[in-house]
């Protein structure tokens, strides 16, 4: 277990130790971490020193790693993720927190209760970090993309656990939206489901999951943008 104590924000510059590209648009930056204590889901406040401009990113790697990575999407235009996609091995970039408060029970974990994560895009971090975090939990996760090239790291998952829902494929027949997905997969007993991504699926997702009978108790929620 990870273990659940109160976490309190700090502010610090970490060196960039690598940087990871995914897809044409999509990277992996891992940064030092220091001895700083995290919970599995928590985001930080990443940034250029010097830049004035933040933006939270939530953490991609494991609490026990010795490392932090971030999974980070270069928006067009975008301030902050264009300038992140610029550094270089051996910046130092700017990481403050962790904060935020998506985070898993781990009563539930131990306990063996079901979790079922439902990402779009880079809404992947948060079950990426619980996989890696958490290796006796049960999950299942279904991730949203609009391309097979955006289905990151996802053989790091162990067979079964990674669901693609690809909707704009290579294969037309086997398009498919994760809310099309829920509608039909079958619903673990007790399950609790975890939501993260654009505002747009959260809400078409919460909305799938509350006709098929799912108490909105049961279900978290993290909105990217
Ligand atoms: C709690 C939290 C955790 C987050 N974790 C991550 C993460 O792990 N990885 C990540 O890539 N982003 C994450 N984000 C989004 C991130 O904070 C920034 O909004 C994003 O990087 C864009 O910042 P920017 O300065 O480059 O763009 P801005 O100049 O601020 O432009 C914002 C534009 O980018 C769009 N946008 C924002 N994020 C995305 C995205 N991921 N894909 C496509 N379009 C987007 C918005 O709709 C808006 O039009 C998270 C946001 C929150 C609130």
């Amino acid at each position: 277990m990870v273990g659940q104590a109160a976490l309190s924000g700090v502010r610090a510059t970490a060196e960039v130790l690598s940087r990871r590209d995914l897809s044409e648009f999509t990277f992996v930056l891992r940064t030092a971490r220091g001895d700083l204590a995290l919970l599995p889901g928590q985001c930080f406040s990443v940034g250029l020193n010097g830049l004035g401009l933040n933006r939270e990113y939530s953490i991609y790697s494991g609490a026990g790693d010795a490392y932090l990575d971030f999974l980070i999407r270069r928006v067009p235009d975008g301030a902050v993720s264009t300038a992140l996609a610029e550094v270089s091995v051996g910046d130092e970039v700017s990481v403050n927190g962790p904060f935020g408060s998506f985070v898993l029970d781990e009563r539930a974990v131990s306990a063996g209760v079901p979790h079922v994560f439902i990402a779009s895009g880079t809404g992947i971090a948060p079950f990426a970090s619980f996989a890696r975090s958490y290796p006796s939990l049960d999950y299942v996760l279904y991730h949203g993309v609009r391309f097979e090239v955006e289905q990151y790291d996802r053989d790091a998952y162990p067979p079964g656990r990674y669901i693609p829902c690809i909707s704009q494929g290579t294969a037309p027949q086997r398009r498919r939206r994760v809310t099309d997905a829920l509608r039909q997969a079958p619903l673990p007993d007790g399950a609790r489901y975890y939501l993260c991504g654009n505002r747009a699926m959260i809400v078409d997702v919460t909305r799938a999951l509350r006709e098929r009978g799912i108490a909105g108790s049961s279900i978290f929620m993290e909105t990217f943008f």
